[in-house]
């Protein structure tokens, strides 16, 4: 795995930031291993990519990265991506399917674990019947599209006997991994107020594109987007939210974004009395946290993205290696299957239940008020 270190990174964009050093006891595992370069040479766990969309590509770079998990198998409704992906990953014939013929992957002793990468709404089909043919799961965020399919979810895979985990990379992630340890170990004090919002201009998306289908999206930019601020909040805090409130942003573009918000802007309340504010949007771009607690603050700026992230605590400016954050998420739940350990809370099935029930809180709201 290639780690790019922050120095290196800051030196270029010519920031001149000084060194952080990582505290090897809240490090995991796996992410020690991708700083030092170590190699596994024992078996593999065998993965089939359910879907071969933008996200999937970048997820078979990670896959050939991984030291723990491989590129097994493809499930694929277009033969011409078959036939790609089979000569550039060297995927045998015997593990190929479509969306037809998938259930035949329960007699396929060469695949392990089915990563499911379609869009939201097909998440729940493809996460069950994975788990009916015996198959681990991944299943990328949003877990689904409304809290009952991921109950259902979690009980097809406990069920079935089968481990089901969420695509959330940045739990392997050193700087958040430090936000999690600043945060929870109340470094600077109990966290009173966290800011993060994250938002793309996709403006100019094809209008048939699936992000814009209620159906197959579940909503908007929250459902992408803001999950990821959700997330940050819940392990910065390590709390879950007891209130909130939410708005939803005038369209610019309602021709567009006909079926789901444009943006939404939301506050959480916490137990500990922290409140979190932040904004999801398809209009503009924005990447960013904040924490500011009793007796300092810590933030990040890009803090979401795939990095390199940039931030700093009011102590000291973060250096941390920029890592393969696919291939230490793979390395992170495939070392655990491998070993037949359950996955932790934060990673499995639960965590994704636990954010859709926070996005159906706030999608709840439906505070709607005319502007203009
Ligand atoms: P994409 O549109 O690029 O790919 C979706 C794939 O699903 C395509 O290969 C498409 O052919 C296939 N598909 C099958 N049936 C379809 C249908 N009825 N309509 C549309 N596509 C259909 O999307 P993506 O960006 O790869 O996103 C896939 C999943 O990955 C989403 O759940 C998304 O939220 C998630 N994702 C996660 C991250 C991350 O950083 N963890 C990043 C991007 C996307």
């Amino acid at each position: 795995m290639k780690n790019v270190s922050r120095r290196s990174f800051v030196k270029k964009v010519g920031m001149g930031i000084g060194s952080t050093a990582i505290l090897p006891s809240i490090l995991p595992f796996h992410s020690v291993l991708a700083q030092q370069g170590n190699s596994y040479s024992g078996k593999k766990l065998n993965i089939a990519l359910c879907g071969l969309g933008r996200y999937a590509r970048i997820l078979a770079n990670g896959l050939e990265a991984s030291q723990y998990c491989k590129l097994a198998g493809i499930v694929t409704g277009t033969p011409e991506k078959a036939e790609t992906w089979k000569k550039k990953y060297a995927i045998p014939d015997e593990n190929i399917y479509d969306y037809d013929n998938f259930d035949d992957i329960a007699r396929n002793k060469d695949i392990d674990l089915v990563y499911v990468v379609l869009p939201n709404g097909m998440h729940k089909e493809f996460t069950i019947r994975s788990a009916k043919a015996g198959k681990h799961v991944i299943v990328e965020k949003p877990m689904a599209i409304s809290v009952k399919e991921c109950q259902e979810m979690i009980k097809a895979c406990k069920n079935a006997g089968v481990q089901l985990a969420l695509g959330y990379r940045l739990h392997y992630e050193p700087t958040h991994i430090e936000l999690k340890r600043l945060g929870q170990e109340k470094v600077f004090g109990q966290v009173r107020l966290i800011e993060a919002s994250l938002g793309f201009n996709m403006t100019n998306i094809d209008p048939n594109d699936w992000h814009l289908d209620k159906s197959l999206s579940g909503g908007g930019p929250l459902m992408n987007l803001g999950i990821y601020c959700i997330q940050s909040n819940r392990y910065v805090l390590g709390e879950e939210p007891i209130s909130v409130t939410a708005q939803y942003i005038p369209k610019t573009k309602p021709e567009l974004f006909v079926e789901v918000e444009e943006g939404i802007t939301w506050q959480l309340i916490f137990p500990s009395g922290a409140v979190c504010t932040s904004t999801t949007s398809s209009n503009c771009g924005v990447d960013r946290f904040y924490a500011a607690a009793e007796n300092g603050f810590f933030e990040l700026s890009p803090a979401i993205s795939y990095g390199p992230f940039i931030g700093r605590s009011s102590e000291k400016e973060f250096n941390f290696p920029v890592i393969n954050q696919q291939a230490a998420q793979l390395d992170g739940i495939g070392k655990l299957i491998l070993e037949n350990k359950n996955l932790p809370i934060h990673i499995a099935g639960e965590e994704g239940l636990k954010d859709m029930q926070v996005i159906e809180g706030i999608y709840k709201l439906k505070q709607v008020r005319k502007l203009y």
